[in-house]
């Protein structure tokens, strides 16, 4: 049925194209020459006609052979095979420069967050059951932001839905429910009760008020700026800051304990926190505080955030990527979360080289296979499905067409493993990227990532909020790592907007 849906589209589309093409057809008018001309416009049109026959062998028609639905890549979903081997064969469109239907760069000030919990107790109780993205119109609204050239912007999704009146209409229009709604409140209490005095998060949460009561500690001591980053892009997506809801205070804390860690250098401000794999601190805490300083404005928030952002630059291997360490050669998980950071900051205004992020380009062809839709880790033919999100993700984010053959072929291959058991960072990323990419792929992927994870939000004792899923991950990151990724992938629906409009959203952003 999906395939349909999807053939009629492209049947659509070649009828639109056709037709503006016709429209834009030289007409040859001067007087007096009339057999020239006639001569002139037969020629054009023959050529004119096999242009279009050549086309129609290419992208965007061809994408219906990349639309067997048949499980050709299935695998386990439960586990992520590295030697994966995935055929490909595509040859690669242009990229070109996504023009969101959302231009807006700052948000408008949340007045009241208490309200969403009353929201939430009085709302319908059933989750929409109404498809989030009218394909066909979806598509075409992708065709038409794909038109212009490459620069060095990201593609701006605004941050103007993580707002109390807003987000349960978002969240329900766009796939989310009452339910997933309320999983996020308890997670952010649970967060909130596990906050330090000094106000930074650890992975090794179970010391302080918890005093051991929840399971599943991390192992790793030297991880609190991105433990304290991760907390707060929590709180953050849900629209509390340290201006406005209930968690202000704690916002706060968190936000100024990043600024007082910071160490400044000649490169900029760094949050290494003298770990061996530092990148991962400096890049969540600096995607925490660049989301912190658009939502908020204040400028002392504005300072530390410039300041990481220009480590995170001078950090930058010549490859384009990032490593555990400055300078190291990079790899796609890393560097995703330092890209996440240079994007909101550029969103909120902050100051990025545009050669930064012509390297960042540069650094995802060196992380696939030419024309491959999969990404690598540290290099191609490592196919990994958690790499191939972020990759696409950022490629979809730097401005690649949406009906790049590449784009299409990852999008279903994600959707065709479904949601991790185990894997937290997997559903994350590959839940920001098909919310982006949309219908068919989204309405496949999120109901079944939505209700298992309400499913599996811990309901008892200390732990009540909570989630912690055993894979390697969640060993080193334990249980604050998990709660925060979780909460972050049920966030999705108003954490960003959608590159493209939903058909069905209630609001226009
Ligand atoms: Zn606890």
């Amino acid at each position: 049925m999906v395939q349909v849906t999807r053939l009629s589209w492209i049947r659509q589309v070649t009828e639109t194209n056709e037709a503006d093409r016709q429209e834009t057809a030289p007409q040859n008018t001067v007087p007096g020459r009339r057999v020239p001309a006639l001569l002139i416009s037969v020629i054009a049109h023959t050529l004119l006609l096999l242009i279009l026959a050549l086309l129609a062998t290419e992208s965007p028609f061809g994408i219906q052979t990349r639309f067997d639905f048949t499980a050709t890549n299935a695998v386990d979903p439960a586990v992520e095979s590295p030697q994966m081997q995935l055929a490909s064969g595509l040859s690669p469109a242009p990229p070109t420069q996504v023009q969101p239907a959302d231009t807006s760069t700052r948000s408008s000030q949340p007045n009241t967050l208490n309200s969403v919990s009353e929201t939430l107790s009085v709302a319908h109780a059933e989750p929409t059951k109404e498809p989030m993205f009218n394909t066909a119109q979806s598509l075409q609204q992708i065709l038409r932001a794909t038109s212009s050239t490459a620069s060095a912007a990201f593609a701006s999704t605004g941050v103007d839905g993580r707002n109390p009146t807003r987000r349960l209409q978002l969240a329900k229009a766009r796939g989310g429910s009452v339910q997933s709604e309320a999983a996020v409140e308890r997670a952010l209490e649970w967060l909130a009760a596990h906050q330090r005095p000094n106000g930074s998060w650890s992975l090794v949460h179970d010391t302080g008020d918890c005093d051991g009561r929840c399971r599943n500690a991390g192992s790793q001591e030297r991880f609190d700026p991105a433990a304290t980053g991760l907390a707060l892009l929590a709180f953050l997506g849900a629209g509390y800051t340290q201006d406005a809801g209930k968690y202000q205070d704690t916002v706060r804390k968190g936000t100024y304990f990043l600024i007082q860690i910071m160490e400044e250098t000649p490169q900029g401000g760094s949050l290494l926190y003298q770990s061996d794999r530092g990148m991962y601190n400096h890049g969540i805490a600096a995607f925490a505080l660049c989301e912190a300083y658009q939502m908020t404005g204040d400028p002392d928030i504005k300072r530390t955030a410039q300041l990481a952002v220009d480590f995170i630059v001078s950090a930058q291997n010549y490859q384009g990527g990032w490593g555990y360490l400055p300078k190291q050669p990079g790899d796609l998980t890393l560097s995703g979360w330092q890209t996440m950071a240079l994007k909101s900051a550029q969103a909120a205004e902050l100051q990025v080289p545009a050669s930064t992020i012509f390297r960042i380009d540069n650094f995802l062809e060196t992380q696939q296979e030419p024309g491959s839709a999969y990404f690598g880790y540290t290099k191609p033919g490592q196919e990994s499905h958690t790499c191939t999100a972020i990759g696409n993700l950022i490629r979809m984010f730097r401005g690649i067409s949406n009906t790049d053959p590449r784009i299409l072929e990852s999008a279903q291959f994600l959707n065709q493993l479904g949601r991790s058991g185990t894997d937290i960072y997997f559903n994350y990323y590959a839940s920001l990227y098909l919310f982006h990419i949309g219908d068919p792929f989204w309405s496949d992927w999120n109901p079944a990532c939505r209700e298992y994870l309400i499913r599996t939000q811990a309901t008892g004792g200390h732990e009540a909020g909570s989630w912690y899923f055993e894979n390697p991950y969640g060993k080193e990151g334990g249980r604050l790592y998990t709660t925060a990724m979780a909460a972050m992938t049920l966030e999705v629906y108003y954490r960003f907007s959608p590159l493209y409009q939903h058909a069905e959203d209630p609001f226009e952003l």
